[in-house]
């Protein structure tokens, strides 16, 4: 467990496993379909219960897939967070098809929408790194610059979470926070 204060929000790392997270809300790694997958997605699914990919598919009925780079919200479930944003990080194709500005997208919209929904504590798991094949370095630059850069507005949330499930990447989401974060 690490973390550090932006304007008032705490923004801290932990090592674990997002689905038992307690923030208001969790943020799911999901694809295009929202209607669930492995890693991340997953897990939050058998966590969660079917109340979670119920309101997934009446919001895919209602607006069609999720593009690359949105968010959106539904309950939690049987999860402790009372929500999920479920967003769709981008696929790495080598770097030259946006991918940074789609990743730094899915940040910035869950954020958004954590904001206008209300809600005070946020956990992000490191998006795109596992089936997606970010680079978990360059991943983790942008998540932790997209992040910081967010907070340094007036948000009104109390605590972002990184939950990282491996290790090494907790150690590369912490040397990156060390190195962009200047008091
Ligand atoms: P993506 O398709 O966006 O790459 P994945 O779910 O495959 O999403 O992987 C994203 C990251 O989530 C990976 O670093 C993976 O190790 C991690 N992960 C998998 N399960 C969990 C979990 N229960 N809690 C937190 N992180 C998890």
């Amino acid at each position: 467990m690490y973390s550090i204060k932006i304007n008032q929000t705490r923004l801290s790392l932990v090592h674990g496993d997002i689905t038992a997270q307690a923030t208001d809300a969790i943020v799911n790694a999901a694809n295009s379909s929202l209607i669930g997958g492995g890693g991340v997605d997953g897990a939050i699914h058998r966590a969660g219960g079917p109340a979670i990919l119920e309101e997934c598919r009446q919001i895919v009925a209602g607006q069609g897939r999720l593009p690359t780079g949105k968010a959106v919200i539904t309950t939690g479930g049987r999860l402790k967070a009372r929500h999920v944003i479920h967003t769709v990080g981008p696929v790495w194709r080598g770097g030259q098809k946006g991918e940074a500005e789609l990743l730094a997208d899915a940040y910035r919209e869950s954020l958004k929408l954590a904001v206008v929904s209300g809600l005070k504590t946020v956990a992000f798991p490191s998006i795109s790194t596992g089936a997606y094949g970010y680079p978990v370095e360059q991943a983790a630059e942008i998540a932790v610059k997209t992040v910081i850069d967010f907070l340094k507005q007036e948000t009104g949330l109390d605590e972002v979470v990184f939950v990282l499930y491996g290790s090494s990447d907790y150690r590369v989401y912490e040397e990156t926070i060390q190195r962009l974060h200047v008091p």
